[in-house]
């Protein structure tokens, strides 16, 4: 399946796509998703970010050559951080840089949608809860990172993590090409086979601290080829057997 999430009637619902449409649906992911009778065009309708995450929870330093780049040691246990679920923003949703920041970087990554509560599980069963993969850019400004050291700040602005274009059920996350695209140069590339920490232990790690949560994302460290991105950009994250992920750049209103 691949699901979305669509405006339709006045009301955000979830969809999923079937060849030019979008099946709308009730239900939810918890609980499960049932066909409705009503479906709008996939073309021309836009699509809002897939997920609604109690909280979305990401991997710093997962690619060795990125934690080199960075000049950061390879880690020796999964680094999490979190980002705000007011961030998110859907496929086409401009990125807003905010003021004072002398540099925003675009960080493609494939991201995980869990499906069922999860805590404390052995790896299968940190596995069997992954309901989904999707796209999701983890926009940072550098120069706040660096200065505060922390990542909230830094990482946590409105529309600072674009998610989408859908989430694809049915595939193979072991080997895929993720690449971050920017006015249609790749800047960003690299394997998920290349990840120092794989997906159950990523899982295991987060899940030992905090219980995630049917909806919660997690989002699995960035390839190498970071670089800046400014207003007039546009920057798409792609992944083999999901999509493209396309988000415009601007600037913030008060920059
Ligand atoms: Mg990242």
């Amino acid at each position: 399946m691949r699901l979305v999430r669509v405006r339709a009637g006045g009301h955000d619902r979830w969809g999923r796509i079937d060849a030019d449409r979008v099946v709308l649906l009730d239900g939810s992911l918890a609980d499960g998703f049932r066909d409705t009778v009503e479906s709008v065009r996939l073309d021309g309708t836009a699509l809002l970010a897939p997920v609604q995450p109690s909280k979305i929870v990401a991997l710093a330093s997962n690619y060795a050559s990125h934690a080199a780049e960075m000049g950061k040691p390879i880690p020796t246990e999964p680094k999490l951080f979190l980002k705000a679920p007011s961030a998110l923003i859907g496929p086409g949703a401009p990125i807003l840089i905010p003021p004072r920041t002398t540099r925003v970087d675009p960080e493609g990554e494939l991201a995980l949608v869990i499906g069922r509560r999860l805590s404390r599980p052995s790896p299968q069963e940190a596995l069997d809860a992954i309901w989904g993969y999707t796209c999701l850019n983890d926009v940072t400004c550098r120069d706040f990172q660096k200065a505060d050291g922390v990542f909230t700040r830094a990482k946590g602005f409105d529309t600072f993590c674009p998610v989408g274009p859908w989430v694809e059920t049915e595939l193979d996350p072991s080997d895929l090409l993720v690449q971050t695209i920017v006015n249609g140069k790749v800047r960003a590339s690299g394997r998920t086979s290349e990840m120092i920490f794989n997906l159950a232990e990523q899982l295991c790690a987060i899940a030992s601290v905090m219980t995630l949560l049917p909806g919660d994302v997690v989002s699995t460290g960035t390839p190498p080829g970071v670089s800046p991105i400014q207003a007039g950009d546009v920057v798409e994250v792609l992944i083999e057997g999901i999509g493209r992920l396309s988000n415009p750049v601007e600037d913030r209103d008060d920059r």
